[in-house]
């Protein structure tokens, strides 16, 4: 009989007879083994435990405990949830399904009405059921012609068949159900106990916005009730600190695809917070050493071509605008080639070395849609953006400058967790990166040189650079538990060559600078989003939209007090408003409680009579009382506290 050859992960090789599974391979290993395996991963790829092993193989036996084994329960509580949607709705049509280390969804869409989350219950019911009868699951494969006809009326499931190479279409046989497969499955239903599904929400077909919108349905399901009960409070968590729902309550922006998708609108609330920390970054960076400057978001598309943006970055820039007098217009998806206007409008001395150029810069980046979310990836940003021009001998310095800049910023804004990562080029993608090997090679040792001599802790990623240079990024991560890159700093020996910079040295002669890019706290869409997640819209008072309200006790009585209390906070620069709506005062404070007000202050009688104010600070229970003069002592130093300097 023929044998196949399974290689096991400490090296050990073995002839199994032809037609052995990875159930049969697991208990040839051990009884307690088999008893928790699920799947296994063949060659790398995750597979059914029942199914028979194909060819030779190196073979990894995956268990309950295993990430792969949460994703096969995922792929049959998937399967599962497409056959309660067909005995549902016998209608709906069903298009892609894909489970992994975070959840499972499947696509559906229905002519009526789209599934609601209201029916998400009752699905659930039907799934448990199936579980219950612990079915078993047996992978059959069907003839394209008798596949297609399976999913007569279901364009999309059509389609994904149509798009399967050969005449054979995995199928499963779950009792008398028949369904399309994805991915590797359990061998009975019975695992499938404690899952939850999620949500519903909008989801473009095979992810192009061009496509059909259909209704995405999430679920997750684990093994043990402790974990599904875990993993739905990190669900909540996320959700609290997520900032498009902050964002909300706190009616901080809006984006509506209607006016277009990933342009943010900033509300009063969201402005007057951008507007302080434009106003604390401007401040920090002048008294740094930089110059900040105004450049135009608009520029003819030659400097983009000269840049190599035009080359290297297009499909991430709008299209231009054909003025059609012969000129065309660019929105620039980057400030740089415009803060080399501002180094090269006069001779520069090695005297200015380093010259810094900073600006809140807006441009444009056309996104996918599919990758958009709320303020934290737009196709309008304001960057915090500075290029520091330096003779090659300044490098190192200025990058570690930057760094501790960057360093106490964090500490103003009490961020303290961050990862440090160097982005180098991917050597094999010469298309994406300028080429130019002794460039890079300078460049990324630099960096690496100057990250040891401060005695930091970084990652190393390649392909992750620029297309003009390696970078230093500094990682933090989304309410959702999705990395992404805050700050960056990244150097360029290209740009000074493109657009022919110098300076004049010491020895009169012209020499090139380097150009090192940096944006301190990113785009202000992006920092204002991470700053509402890490601080679960709780700003601390310096930057909080609303710093106190003012309750009076009856406004007749105590309103004119509470105004004349107002008056003095505004005129020491406080966000203030009293609150005269005169619904109950257990109504008022709760509702300031719930907008995030660090400080509310009840006013009644006593509070009159002895000039003082009742105190009651965001997130306490208990108010105190004292007198106006220390209340307003206590905010302004509250204010003034977060710098650190
Ligand atoms: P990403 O990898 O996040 O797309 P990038 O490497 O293309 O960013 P840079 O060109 O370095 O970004 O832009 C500077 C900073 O601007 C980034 O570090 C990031 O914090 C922020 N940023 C980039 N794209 C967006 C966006 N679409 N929306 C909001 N902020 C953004
Ligand atoms: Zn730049």
């Amino acid at each position: 009989m023929a044998e196949i050859s399974v290689k096991f992960p400490d090296g050990k090789v073995q002839a199994f007879a032809e037609g052995t599974t990875p159930a049969d391979v697991a208990q040839s290993i051990s009884i307690s083994l088999a008893k928790k395996a699920v799947a296994a991963k063949y060659n790398g790829e995750l597979v059914d435990y029942l199914t028979p092993l194909k060819g030779d193989g190196d073979i990894e036996i995956v268990t309950k405990s295993d990430e792969d084994g949460l994703t096969v329960l995922r792929n049959t509580t998937a399967a599962l949830l497409r056959i309660a949607l067909k005995k549902e709705f016998p209608a709906i049509r069903l298009g892609e399904v894909s489970a992994d280390k975070d959840g499972f969804y499947v696509d559906t869409d229905k002519d009526d009405q789209q599934v609601s989350v209201d029916e998400l219950d009752a699905l659930a019911v039907v799934i448990e059921k199936l579980a219950k009868d612990k079915l078993d699951i047996q992978r059959i494969s069907l003839s394209k012609a008798d596949a297609l006809a399976a999913v007569k009326g279901d364009q999309f499931s059509t389609e994904l068949i149509n798009a399967l190479d050969g005449d054979s279409v995995p199928f499963l046989q779950i009792g008398d159900y028949q369904v399309l497969s994805d991915g590797a499955q359990l061998p009975t239903t019975k695992d499938v106990k404690q899952f939850k599904l999620l949500s519903v929400a909008g989801a473009y077909w095979q992810g192009k916005s061009s496509n059909p919108m259909l209704q995405r349905i999430y679920g997750t399901a684990f093994y043990k009730e402790a974990d599904l009960k875990a993993d739905l409070e990190k669900r909540q968590e996320a959700r609290e600190r997520d900032h498009r729902v902050i964002g909300n309550q706190l009616d901080l922006f809006f984006v509506d695809p209607k006016v277009g998708a990933g342009l943010p609108y900033w509300m009063p609330n969201g402005a007057t917070i951008r507007r302080t920390i434009e106003r604390y970054i401007i401040d920090k960076e002048v008294a740094n050493g930089y110059q900040h400057v105004y450049t135009p978001v608009l520029a003819n598309l030659d400097l983009y071509k000269q840049s190599g943006h035009w080359a290297h970055y297009r499909e991430d820039m709008f299209p231009p605008m054909d003025m059609g007098d012969g000129e065309m217009l660019e929105l620039r998806p980057m400030n740089c080639p415009s803060h080399i206007q501002i180094y090269n409008h006069h001779i520069r001395s090695y005297r200015e070395l380093p010259l810094r150029i900073a600006e809140l810069g807006m441009m444009h980046r056309y996104e996918k849609s599919g990758a958009l979310s709320g303020l934290q990836r737009v196709r309008e940003m304001t960057l915090n953006d500075g290029h520091t021009f330096v003779a090659p001998d300044q490098i190192q310095d200025e990058f570690k400058r930057i760094l501790k800049l960057m360093v106490q910023v964090y500490a103003d804004f009490d961020i303290n967790d961050y990862t440090f990562r160097l982005s180098y080029r991917d050597p094999k993608n010469t298309e994406k990166y300028f080429d130019d090997d002794e460039m890079w090679n300078k460049a990324q040792t630099m960096l690496k040189g100057a990250m040891d001599d401060l005695g930091l802790d970084y990652v190393e990623a390649e392909g992750e650079a620029a297309f003009y240079g390696p970078k230093l990024d500094v990682q933090t991560k989304t309410a959702l538990g999705n990395e992404e890159t805050l700050s960056t700093i990244q150097l360029d020996f290209m740009l000074p060559e493109r657009f022919d910079l110098h300076y004049v040295g010491a020895d009169g002669e012209e020499h090139r600078p380097v150009m090192i890019h940096r944006g301190l706290v990113s785009t202000m869409e992006r920092f204002t989003a991470y700053l509402t997640e890490i601080y679960k819209g709780a700003f601390p008072t310096w930057l909080a939209p609303k710093q106190v309200t003012i309750i009076p006790v009856s406004e007749e009585k105590h309103g004119a007090y509470a105004d004349k209390l107002a008056a003095e906070m505004k005129a020491a620069d406080i966000r203030v408003n009293v609150d005269k709506r005169g619904e109950k005062m257990g109504y008022l404070i709760r509702d300031a409680q719930t907008h995030k007000i660090p400080y509310t202050l009840v006013v009644g009688e006593q509070e009159v009579a002895n000039h003082s104010v009742s105190v009651r600070k965001y997130g306490e229970d208990d108010a105190t009382s004292m007198s106006s003069d220390a209340f307003m002592k206590e905010i302004l130093a509250d204010i003034a506290s977060y710098s650190r300097e």
